[in-house]
């Protein structure tokens, strides 16, 4: 028995089509014969039936939310942070490609997994006070069904407990009807506002990206996108400000992060990028009424938390961590304690 089969279980997000199964997760709507598996590697046609991953993480790890990056949602919480394997994109640059992108050729006998059940993760989160569980590091959809039962199972044992995905952001409205009343926010990116270059990298339509973003922004999801900032792919201030028009049509207050790209994987020969360049960007953005844009993946000032009425400096930022915060936090909602403007986000 191979090792995908060995750590699977019955989807519920599938149904049967004449030629196989129709998968409902993701965007790609993944029709899969008989033998098969879908785009990500991970959920299989077997018997007529649909198998997804199950029973295992491929990582368990404590981080701080701040690492996702995720800045308005309980900033300076620790995470239970767990991943699985595969992907339903096939980026050059992934920055978890072992975990990601290996499955796809059947090269995981180095690689390790934990075997867990649901209850076994929240009662780490539990013995180590941890309120915050994500999925993370490879693409969480392509195994919702097991983050389901992990939230799910955490939110009936505990109800502060909350609940993340770190996502591409490909999620079908099936899939996220299914995860929504377990999950809390979602950490997307947006890495590209080219749909021919946003194909020929991940290998999916932009359009039915930005209308994902859109649903679960408008479903009242705590959100955030991330652009990794790539020289000569998406660094064009014509492309910058597309992003930002979509971004302010949804929302002004949704924060955006721009990350410096570091070579990795398959784009070992593409420079690192500028960093007055991504202060730059971040700059017109702001100029343009976006209220919250950061600078990621390097030490930066740009990683402050500024009351966009007041210009009061709310969280003041270290790498990756919080150095102070200052934000008053009433039910749940964040104020500026000089100007009492409301701060997007969970507090
Ligand atoms: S999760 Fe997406 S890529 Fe994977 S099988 Fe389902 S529809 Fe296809």
């Amino acid at each position: 028995m191979s090792f995908i089969e060995k750590y699977s279980a019955e989807s519920e997000l599938y149904y049967k089509t004449d030629t196989g199964v129709r998968c409902l997760a993701c965007n790609f709507n993944c029709n899969i014969s008989e033998g098969r598996s879908g785009n990500c590697g991970v959920r299989f046609n077997k018997d007529g039936k649909l198998f997804v991953p199950d029973g295992y993480v491929s990582a368990l790890n404590i981080d701080p939310i701040e690492k996702k990056p995720v800045y308005h949602f309980m900033p300076g919480s620790m995470t239970l942070s767990f991943s699985n394997f595969g992907c339903n994109f096939k980026c050059d640059y992934c920055q978890n490609w072992e975990l990601s992108q290996l499955i796809k050729s059947d090269k995981l006998s180095n690689l390790q997994l934990i075997e867990v059940s649901p209850l076994s993760i929240y009662d780490i989160a539990k013995q180590r006070d941890i309120k915050v569980i994500v999925s993370t590091y490879n693409e969480p959809v392509i195994s919702i069904e097991l983050a389901r039962k992990i939230f799910k199972n955490a939110k009936e044992k505990d109800k502060s407990i909350k609940t993340g995905f770190v996502s591409n952001g490909y999620i079908s409205r099936d899939g996220f009807n299914y995860i929504r009343d377990y999950i809390d926010f979602i950490r997307i990116d947006l890495k590209s506002f080219n749909k021919n270059r946003f194909r020929k990298l991940t290998g999916a339509d932009l359009d039915l990206l930005l209308k994902s973003i859109e649903m679960v922004y408008k479903a009242g999801k705590h959100i955030e996108l991330v652009t990794l900032v790539v020289t000569d792919f998406n660094d064009s201030i014509a492309e910058i400000k597309q992003m930002i028009n979509f971004i302010k049509s949804l929302s002004s207050d949704i924060p955006w992060h721009l990350t410096k790209f570091h070579p990795d994987y398959r784009m070992i020969e593409t420079p690192q990028t500028d960093e007055k360049k991504i202060e730059g960007f971040i700059e017109t953005a702001k100029d343009l009424g976006l209220k919250y844009v950061y600078g990621g993946n390097y030490n930066t000032q740009y990683c402050d938390t500024i009351c966009p009425n007041c210009s009061y400096t709310l969280i003041k930022r270290g790498y990756m961590s919080i150095i102070e915060n200052k934000i008053k936090e009433k039910d749940g909602k964040g104020f500026c304690p000089k100007c009492g403007y409301e701060i997007y986000g969970v507090f």
